[in-house]
């Protein structure tokens, strides 16, 4: 007899540690799931009922975004954007941009340079969706510890209500029931797996195909556990147990774009002093603390199957404070974007597609070498894993494959260091034992530019240097 496709879901996406929690098999119609923060606070799903029971969607595994069924970013992003030009690393693209919404307070007020707040209002005041699905704050009375949560707002008001970038779980089955149950036109903000979700459950749902208009793709790094939000209030005199809520991107006067500050807030009303990331132990974004493991097997930096995507500029000229890269791949997005120039309303300036894919250089070097080692790694292990836009393979230097180890390590050893923190009341010892890793991979880092000096100099001198050898 065949597995039912909510157990093999269970199976090979959930228990082989590929689950993002995006909350897509539990919002198909009649689902045998709900999503639950786990015990390490990652949205996973839950079986509550027998799938054999009842009459579910078995179109499931097309649905999820992490399965070997059903269309994958390019199949998807070329039915939607094709023809404009395509690229590997920043996939479809109908122009490229760096800058900021001059208008009002988005750029204040947002993560970098306010263009997705930007965007969701202006369809909304163009008349071109009713409703904007976007990320916020979760009510301060809310229970539990997700701080975070897809809202709904039908006005630009509300959409200035959405939060700054969350790194932190959040799960869209609640916003799409919503949908199902309130005809209109939406559109949807979400990390890149999000959106290629949304997409194939539009291949299978025609009510979501025909209601959900448009997608704003957030730029990803990697997801984040709740231990993040905790860790990093913990360091700013707040436990997690009284903490109500967290500003990842406090924007500091003085500071640059990449000084972005921490502030964390108490139930009781307390508020710490921000703090600006380099002095929190854990931030630094390569590091990978609290990493969901999916993010180990994600090929999809810019949301490829987005209508635009945004993310910081990252790039010398763009770094003072607060500039967003904005890579546009639907026509009405780009008009909306071209009369918002015209009318001095928008500050963006057209920059080359290189350009535009070098603010992600150390994200899609991740997201290509990095995981091209990781898939070799899976698979000599024996191990299924989710079909990859990237080939397997063991051709790096060993301080490279060493810091890619490090990599899959750290957020494993930040989970369970926390774990025990938790139990322990002891920040100062998780603190500690973290400190040995980052330490560690501080030091891999420095090998292999010593590494790829010693080969570069090598070469010069006609000894050794084999060209092809990749160092970091
Ligand atoms: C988990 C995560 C990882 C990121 N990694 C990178 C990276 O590697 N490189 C990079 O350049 N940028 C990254 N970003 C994006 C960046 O931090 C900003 O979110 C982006 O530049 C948009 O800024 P803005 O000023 O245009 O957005 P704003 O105008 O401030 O609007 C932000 C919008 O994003 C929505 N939002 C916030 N968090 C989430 C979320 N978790 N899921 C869905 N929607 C959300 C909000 O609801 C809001 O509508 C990441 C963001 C997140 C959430
Ligand atoms: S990735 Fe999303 S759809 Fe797939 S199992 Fe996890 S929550 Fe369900
Ligand atoms: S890194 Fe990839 S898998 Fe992880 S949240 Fe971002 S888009 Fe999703």
């Amino acid at each position: 007899m065949s597995t039912h496709p909510f157990q093999e879901l269970m199976n090979a996406v959930v228990d082989g540690g590929y689950c993002i929690g995006c909350g897509l098999c539990a919002a198909v119609e009649r689902s045998p799931v709900r999503m639950r923060l786990d015990e390490d606070g990652a949205y996973q799903p839950a079986l509550v009922a027998d799938p054999a029971a009842g009459p579910t969607d078995t179109r499931v595994l097309e649905v999820c975004p992490f399965t070997g069924q059903g269309p994958d970013e390019d199949d998807l992003a070329s039915s939607l954007f094709a023809p404009a030009p395509h690229r590997g690393d920043l996939g479809y693209h109908l122009t490229t941009y760096a800058g900021y919404a001059a208008e009002g307070d988005f750029r204040a007020q947002g993560s970098s340079g306010g263009m997705a707040k930007w965007l969701l209002a202006e369809l909304l005041e163009q008349g071109l969706v009713d409703r904007v699905l976007q990320v916020r704050e979760t009510e301060p009375d809310a229970a539990g510890p997700a701080l975070f949560e897809y809202g709904v707002d039908d006005t630009v008001e509300g959409v200035h209500t959405g939060s700054r970038a969350a790194y932190h779980p959040v799960e869209m089955s609640q916003a799409i029931e919503f949908v199902r149950a309130h005809p209109g036109r939406y559109v949807i903000t979400g990390v890149p797996c999000f959106i290629k979700g949304i997409r194939r459950l539009a291949v299978t749902d025609p009510v979501i195909a025909e209601r959900v208009r448009f997608t704003v793709g957030i730029i990803c790094g990697h997801l984040k556990t709740t231990g993040y939000a905790e860790s990093l209030a913990w360091q700013l005199g707040i436990p997690p147990q009284e903490l109500a809520g967290i500003d990842f991107r406090t924007k500091l006067p003085g500071r640059t774009a990449r000084e972005k500050g921490v502030t964390a807030y108490a139930a009781d009303g307390r508020a710490s002093e921000p703090r600006v990331v380099q002095d929190l132990v854990g931030t630094k974004y390569p590091y990978g603390f609290f990493k969901y493991s999916a993010c180990n097997f994600c090929d999809d930096v810019l949301a490829e199957t987005a209508d635009v995507a945004v993310g910081d500029a990252w790039l010398p000229e763009y770094v003072g404070s607060g500039n967003s890269v904005v890579v546009v791949r639907s026509e009405p997005i780009r008009v909306l974007l071209e009369d918002g120039r015209a009318a001095g309303r928008l500050h963006l300036e057209h920059i080359d597609p290189d350009r535009a894919a070098a603010t992600q250089a150390g994200g899609l070097r991740d997201r290509r070498q990095g995981l091209s080692y990781r898939l070799h790694l899976t698979r000599r292990a024996g191990r299924w894993h989710p079909p990859k836009r990237v080939t397997p393979s063991n051709e790096l230097a060993l301080p490279t494959r060493l810091l890619y180890r490090l990599r899959m390590e750290i957020p494993r050893r930040s989970i369970a260091a926390f774990r025990r923190a938790r139990v322990e009341q002891d920040l100062h010892g998780y603190l500690r034992r973290m400190r040995r890793w980052t330490r560690l991979y501080d030091l891999v880092v420095r090998l292999g530019r010593l590494r790829a000096r010693t080969v570069a100099v090598l070469a010069r001198v006609g000894i050794g240097g084999r060209p092809g050898v990749r160092g970091r």
